[in-house]
């Protein structure tokens, strides 16, 4: 076709910009290609900022984190096949987590792939990506764009969020409309996520609930955090003085260090307490599915879920409250004024003598000193600078890197902590550090596993040409889990768990213009993070670790099949 020159025309890669920035889309995560090259071009010349990575899974990574923190869906742009199928796992992980996010990609002729014929990157995404995804659709006309990108928006934000596919077409993207005619179709989606009110029989049985116990805890999820009913939830247990658990992600939405706090005595809460509030957290693998050794067999349970299947899904729930979280808090807080709930002197006694053992315990293992460092010494250090910056955006994956600094790690403010979710899947890393830092505009840490690290570290060149203020500190023991594992064969290959323990990380960074440190003592440590976060600069410190030091998967070690063989 030959190009024409027509000041009433325009095309659907336009059209999807307009309507990208009719929605507030300010920024696109992607990496280009054929067939969305231009397409990323005209988001830039239209003032929609770009951000491109080194590989899609990075880039779904950094809009679904970038979704989490700002409840508006995060956009991830990809090419074809190969570039649709790497952010797919990214877009499934955001389903998974509740994160709104919709990923973007072109795809090749339809006749063509429905009949077989061998296209270029032929594959028929969008009925790969309905499994993976919360939603997906297929736009394949331009006068259609405005309303694709509504039902992807509102699919990505209504009731439990989640990852939306949205398949563009080639032609579709090159495919001319009169420009009055497309302008017309362009609108902004009103309320894509409307409130969801709770039934007021609901809120009174849960008060009353609550009322009658002897041994309550409330138990905050991400999905509470998500919320952003902050203020709304620390009234109600102010009010209450009930003791709260935060789950990994919903760490800081009060602080770790509020007096009600009992993440200290875990074990022993979630054992004792007789009723439970769930906000927006799902009693799946990481609550035990709420039975078992773990918990109190009396326990009954109040959840508030703006989902309502998940309601009964592992065990019977006697108070669902279904709606969205703001509401349903406001509900019961007001509830509060005809129903007094009096939370028993010693319950919360007896946690606070939980706390203070166990708080004991880690202090024991914080405080040894060991060259080269271990996990728990290493963290003291981590733990003391983020102290110090409060506000900072922690990103944490691996293992024990994980499990450790989730347990070490004090959080202060909602939303600050982003880590391996509900899949506990590795590989986030990169992503949520660059979403998190395009997003918020703060300083943010990433505590990463040396194993961890690999599966997305090609993108501190992403971090580098973007100048982001990302320190990442690399555990580096030399192994998934454990640096020390030997070849059973007995041959001179490394065993499936070794890594280079000799690697040094901290020279990637400096390949990209950043700020490298290698450190094997506490003293070096500190002064690496805390030059790392006040510079503002891309910085990468590669910490050694002993790496006789780690647990066989972490704290999840009972998850590995079992077998009666000894092996
Ligand atoms: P965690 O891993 O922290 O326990 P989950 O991801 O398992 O948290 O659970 C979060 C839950 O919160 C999900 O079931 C989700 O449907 C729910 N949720 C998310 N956003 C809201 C909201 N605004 N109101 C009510 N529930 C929500
Ligand atoms: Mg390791």
């Amino acid at each position: 076709m030959s190009s024409v020159q027509n000041d009433n025309l325009t095309d659907g890669m336009h059209v999807m910009v307009e309507a990208l920035k009719k929605n507030g889309v300010d920024t696109i995560y992607g990496v280009v290609g054929i067939p969305i090259t231009d397409l990323a071009r005209h988001a830039q010349e239209e003032g929609i900022r770009y951000i491109g990575f080194r590989h899609e899974q990075s880039a779904g990574n950094a809009a679904a984190i970038s979704g989490y923190l700002t409840k508006k869906p995060g956009i991830c742009l990809t090419v074809s096949a190969p570039g649709f199928l790497n952010g797919l796992t990214a877009l499934a992980n955001a389903t998974v987590n509740g994160f709104p996010m919709i990923q973007i990609s072109g795809s090749s002729d339809r006749a063509i792939i429905d009949l077989q014929q061998g296209d270029y990157e032929e594959l028929d995404q969008m009925n790969i990506a309905k499994p993976f995804a919360k939603a997906a659709y297929r736009i394949n006309k331009p006068e259609d764009i405005a309303i694709g990108l509504a039902r992807a928006i509102r699919a990505a934000t209504s009731g439990r969020p989640g990852g939306v596919y949205l398949d563009v077409t080639t032609e579709l993207l090159g495919s001319v409309i009169d420009k009055v005619e497309a302008e017309k179709t362009l609108f902004k989606v009103e309320n894509p996520a409307p409130k969801s009110i709770p039934s007021s029989d609901s809120i009174i049985k849960a008060l009353n609930l609550l009322s009658s116990a002897k041994k309550p805890l409330v138990l905050l999820g991400k999905g509470a955090a998500y919320s952003q009913a902050d203020e709304l939830i620390k009234k109600f247990l102010d009010e209450t003085g009930i003791p709260f658990l935060p789950m990994s992600m919903a760490k800081g939405l009060l602080p770790d260090n509020h007096p009600q706090c009992a993440a200290a005595a875990r074990s022993f809460v979630l054992e004792n307490a007789d009723t439970v509030m769930l906000i927006g957290a799902r009693l799946n693998w990481l609550l035990g599915h709420g039975k078992g050794k773990h918990w109190n067999p009396d326990v009954r349970f109040i959840q508030l879920e703006i989902d309502p299947k998940e309601i009964d899904s592992n065990r019977p729930i006697e108070a669902p409250v279904v709606g969205d979280i703001e509401s349903s808090m406001e509900l019961l807080v007001n509830g509060l004024e005809k129903i007094s709930i009096k939370v028993d002197s010693s319950w919360i006694e007896n946690i606070e003598k939980d706390k203070e053992i166990n708080i004991d315990k880690m202090a024991a293992k914080l405080n040894t000193i060991t060259v080269p460092l271990n996990y728990y010494n290493a963290l003291k250090i981590v733990k003391e600078v983020v102290d110090s910056h409060k506000d900072i955006y922690l990103v944490n994956e691996g293992a024990n890197t994980l499990d450790d600094t989730r347990n070490v790690i004090n959080m202060y403010y909602p939303r600050r902590r982003l880590d391996c979710g509900t899949w506990g899947v590795m590989g986030v890393g990169m992503g949520f550090a660059i979403g998190a830092a395009i997003t918020s505009n703060k300083p943010i840490l990433a505590i990463e596993g040396d194993s961890a690290f690999g599966f997305s570290g090609m993108e501190i060149e992403t971090i580098c040409r973007y100048k982001l203020p990302i320190t990442i500190v690399v555990f580096n023991n030399g192994g998934i889990y454990r640096g020390d594992h030997e070849n059973l064969g007995g041959g001179t290959d490394p065993s499936p768990t070794t890594l280079m323990a000799t690697a040094r990380y901290d020279k990637l960074i400096e390949a990209f213009g950043g700020t490298p440190y290698n450190v094997e003592t506490q003293e070096e440590l500190k002064d690496a993070i805390t030059k790392g976060i006040e510079s503002l600069k891309p910085t990468l410190i590669n910490c050694k670790i002993d790496p006789k030091t780690g647990t066989e998967s972490g704290h999840i070690t009972s998850l590995n099949p079992k077998t009666a063989i000894k092996n």
